[in-house]
């Protein structure tokens, strides 16, 4: 019997679980998860109140990376996929004290329609027509990693940088975009200009491959389920009925075993395991690798983090000054208010709020303001009230509040993160029996975690069965 832990039930240590309890059938193998927390899904986790359905972290997932759609279904809850609103699907820029509708027609930041973009107050003129350049400017001489900022800087102007790309793009990522890499965050726009020159020519070309080449997809671009994310966590630990999950196990350090690993729990216990997949973030993983992996656990403390929060607001709909029509809006940095962005949950999922209530989410935080995030929940709170009701016009008390930390929890991918990560492969291929997946290597999103814990599994696999004596390739990519 071989014995497999994973250190970290977040929804890569899942995904990586129920992928073994696929070969338990197969295969005489142990699987045991252990999380440090009271609950398994790591940043995701849904609370209900009193018909409010509040996400503390992720709210949903992007549909064109099929992998958490594959595992809703093979889980069985694929009939609880739902979809955004299909109306009032505007996002709004908040600048110069109003908001304002981001143009028709935008891949991400990429015009693809001419009269809305034209039309748009959102763009100076000088704006729109240095944002046009990027149609004859030269593409990049090398394939060399660099910022986001730089990379929109030089093919859309500072304009398309401050009121679209910073707040849009680095604003998922939590991120400063003068550090993070488009390589790693947005390798879609570098492979359009290393292909096409142009990033315009380069999405509307593949805008009319998709149109004649597929059906309409029958997924909206985000997709979440009925009762909150933590329903797909859930559906993990019900249907992986071979696995043991352990909460409120932390483990506190890891030394080497005959054959394998010892891993000392923060309550006494110890366990050894053939094989230890640590989805963990990896500062923690680097903690927990630094004496057997030095050099591996060098490599994964170069991985910063920075602190977010998300505070949670639901009001009654009567008397409600605003009409949310849209899905919420976002902020440039320029603006110098104190809240990144605010989504109208809503107007934007349904299902979220109970019948006569409307419910709003803001985020605060991020790289560049980090303290905020790491005020106590109640500043926080008066300080997200002040926001909606200068940005929005709401001066109505909220009937339900929730305020969710996330310190020093955003992984950032740095320029070179990928070489960072490439060199952390290389050092692990010295460390038989140990694999790593979660967010902080080949992307953030929940799609990406579950392929890239999917895949650790698929690792540990071959490991166990000496396919792969080279151990060549153990991070999950
Ligand atoms: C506010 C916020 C909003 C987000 N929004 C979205 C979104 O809308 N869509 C999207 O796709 N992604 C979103 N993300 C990103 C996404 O949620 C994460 O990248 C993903 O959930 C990370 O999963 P993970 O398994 O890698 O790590 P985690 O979820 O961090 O799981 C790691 C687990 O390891 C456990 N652990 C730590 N130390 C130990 C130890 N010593 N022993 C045992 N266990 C330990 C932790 O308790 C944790 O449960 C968001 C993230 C945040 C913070």
């Amino acid at each position: 019997m071989k014995k497999i832990v994973i250190v970290g039930g977040g929804i890569a240590g899942l995904a990586a679980a129920h992928r073994i309890q696929e070969e338990l059938s197969n295969q005489a193998l142990e699987c045991t998860v252990l999380e440090a927390g009271p609950a398994f899904g790591g940043k995701i986790g849904t609370e209900r109140i009193d018909g409010f359905v509040v996400e503390k972290g992720p709210d949903s997932f992007i549909s064109q990376k099929p992998q958490a759609i594959e595992l809703c279904k093979k889980l069985g809850i694929g009939d609880r996929l739902v979809g955004t609103h299909p109306t009032n699907t505007n996002t709004y820029v908040y600048t110069g004290g109003r908001l304002v509708t981001m143009p028709e027609g935008l891949s991400l930041m990429i015009p693809t329609q001419f009269m809305p973009f034209v039309l748009t107050p959102l763009f100076s003129w000088p704006g729109k027509v240095r944002m046009g350049l990027d149609l004859v400017l030269p593409g990049k001489a090398d394939d060399s990693d660099e910022s986001l900022a730089s990379f929109v800087r030089r093919r859309m102007g500072r304009e398309a940088l401050r009121k679209m790309a910073e707040p849009m793009l680095a604003g998922i990522y939590a991120s400063d975009p003068e550090t993070m890499s488009i390589k790693s965050t947005f390798p879609m726009f570098f492979e359009t200009e290393q292909k096409y020159r142009s990033l315009i020519l380069g999405m509307l070309d593949r805008k009319r491959k998709m149109a004649g080449g597929r059906r309409s997809s029958p997924y909206t671009l985000f997709m979440t389920l009925k009762n909150g994310l933590s329903e797909m966590v859930d559906a993990v630990l019900e249907k992986s009925p071979g696995v043991t999950f352990r909460s409120g196990v932390k483990v506190a350090q890891v030394s080497r075993a005959e054959n394998g690993w010892r891993l000392d729990l923060e309550n006494g216990e110890n366990l050894t395991a053939d094989a230890v997949i640590f989805a963990t973030p990896a500062g923690i993983s680097a903690s927990l690798l630094e004496k057997v992996a030095p050099r591996v656990a060098e490599g994964l403390g170069k991985i910063p983090y920075v602190s977010t929060a998300t505070v949670t607001l639901g009001f009654r709909r009567e008397g409600f000054e605003h009409p949310l029509n849209g899905f919420g809006f976002v902020i440039p940095r320029a603006e110098k208010r104190r809240i990144l962005a605010c989504t109208w949950t809503s107007s934007k999922f349904p299902h979220r709020a109970p019948e006569g209530h409307v419910m709003l989410r803001c985020f605060v935080g991020g790289a560049k303001k980090e303290a905020l995030a790491e005020q106590d929940a109640d500043a926080m709170l008066q300080m997200v009230k002040e926001e909606i009701r200068d940005t929005m016009g709401i001066r109505q008390e909220p009937v339900m509040s929730r305020v969710f930390h996330y310190r020093k929890s955003n992984v950032q991918y740095h320029v070179g993160h990928a070489g960072l990560i490439a060199g952390i492969e290389d050092e692990l291929k010295a460390v038989p029996g140990v694999f790593l997946a979660g967010s902080a290597y080949t992307g953030i999103g929940i799609p990406d975690c579950i392929q890239n814990g999917g895949r650790a599994a698929e690792k540990v696999l071959e490991y166990l069965a000496g396919a792969d004596p080279n151990q060549s390739g153990k991070l999950a990519s």
